[in-house]
Parts: structure tokens; C-alpha cells; sequence
């Protein structure tokens, strides 16, 4: 089977620079799944179907059309910018992916990113979920106050307004409900490997997973 390498977290952990940097190091394809979820929730606002309408999001998974070519994203078409990387489209995603019949009309498409030579993927369920079967799970996480500070650097560098206060507290919000939702809640899988990255930048955090892997 095609190796996948799952790495699972909370959000602004740095899973998916992380993740990115491992693909590009190994050659394989990457699968940044918090954007499916994102996307979806950008896709509904603007179709005007509510956060909780539970089937008609389900529908709205199957018809989306998705395309991920290099670092550009494409919704039905149209290129997404910054606006997926918002904290207010982040709320969006982490509510809609409360629905299991959303997360289960997302599983196809997940699963379709799996291709030789192999798969790096990051989300909250891929080692339990998505691709259980993966060879390496890595639990990739850092304490809420350095994720609010790594948000709050990312966002300046982009030029847009930030503080760390309402950061620290959308970080807490966002821990609360991907941990305490019924399906799929955010947690260290089974054979998973905790990486605490608190004390690691980047390069330490994506040589420690490409040592794990070749162990
Ligand atoms: O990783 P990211 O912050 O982009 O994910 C946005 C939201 O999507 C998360 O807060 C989480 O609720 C949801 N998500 C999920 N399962 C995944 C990836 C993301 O539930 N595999």
C-alpha cells in the first residue's frame, strides 16, 4: 500500500508547515485536510446554508469542486486567498465539522489524495480515521500560549491585524470544541507518537518526525 504519514493536532500547532516540509523532504504529496473543512464552511457562507444544516452541508461536500495545485487553492474554480486562513473561517470549519454526516461525506476525498510514492497528512482524525493504516502517526502539539504567539507572527507577516489576547482565546475556544465534539474528537490516537514542539522551531520539529519515520 501507498505509506501515508499521518500527523495529527490542534490548531496553529505548526502541523501543517511541518507536514508540508516533511512531504517536500520525502517527495511525497501533502494533504492539508483542515482546508477541506474550511473550504466547505467557506462554500456554505456563501451559498447562504447555515452552519448546521447538517444534510445540506453533506450534499454541499459532494458537489464542491476542490483542486489544490502547488500552494493555490481552487473552490469551484476560484482561486481562494487569505480568507481561508481567517480565524473567523476557522470557527466556521471546526462547527461544520461537528456533523458526522459531513465528515463522512469528506472521507472520499480525503482518502483520494493517497497516491505513490506516499502521503503526508495533517488534521485531527487521520491516524484514527482517515488513514488508520498509516506507518507513522505523529501527534503534533505545543501549549496554547507559544500557538497564539506562532498565529499572531503568521498573520503580521501577511499584513493583516492581529492580537494575542482574542488569539490565546480563539486557540482555548477552538481546544474546547475540537476535544469535547462526539465525533472524531481531537486526542492522541492509538500508536500515535506525542511531539511536543513548545521548545522546537520548525526544522527541529520536521527533522524530528523524518527521524521518527526512517527509525
Ligand atoms: O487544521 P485547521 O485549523 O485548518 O482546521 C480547521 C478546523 O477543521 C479544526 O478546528 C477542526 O475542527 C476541523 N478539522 C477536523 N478534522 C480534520 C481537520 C480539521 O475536524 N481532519
Amino acid at each position: 500500500a501507498v505509506p501515508v504519514i499521518a500527523i495529527d493536532g490542534p490548531s496553529a500547532s505548526g502541523k501543517g508547515t511541518v507536514a508540508q516540509r516533511v512531504a517536500t523532504a520525502l517527495g511525497m504529496h501533502y494533504l492539508d485536510s483542515g482546508a477541506l473543512y474550511r473550504l466547505l464552511g467557506l462554500a456554505a457562507q456563501k451559498r447562504g446554508i447555515a452552519l448546521e444544516a447538517e444534510d445540506k452541508l453533506a450534499e454541499l461536500a459532494g458537489q464542491v469542486d476542490i483542486r489544490f495545485e502547488g500552494e493555490g487553492i481552487w473552490l469551484d474554480g476560484v482561486k481562494v486567498g487569505d480568507e481561508l486562513r481567517t480565524e473567523e473561517a476557522g470557527a466556521a470549519a471546526s462547527r461544520i465539522a461537528a456533523l458526522p454526516k459531513v465528515r463522512a461525506a469528506l472521507l472520499d476525498k480525503q482518502r483520494a489524495f493517497r497516491r505513490a510514492p506516499g502521503l503526508v497528512a495533517d488534521g485531527r482524525d487521520m491516524a484514527s480515521v482517515v488513514f488508520p493504516d498509516s506507518v507513522l502517526k505523529i501527534f503534533l502539539t505545543a501549549s496554547a500560549e507559544a500557538r497564539a504567539e506562532r498565529r499572531y507572527k503568521q498573520l503580521k507577516e501577511k499584513g493583516m491585524s492581529a492580537n494575542i489576547a482574542a488569539l490565546l482565546q480563539d486557540i482555548r475556544a477552538r481546544d474546547e470544541r475540537d476535544t469535547q465534539r462526539s465525533v472524531a474528537p481531537l486526542q492522541q490516537a492509538q500508536g500515535a507518537s506525542l511531539l511536543d514542539t513548545t521548545p522546537l522551531n520548525i526544522e527541529q520539529a520536521v527533522q524530528e518526525v523524518l527521524s521518527r519515520y526512517r527509525a
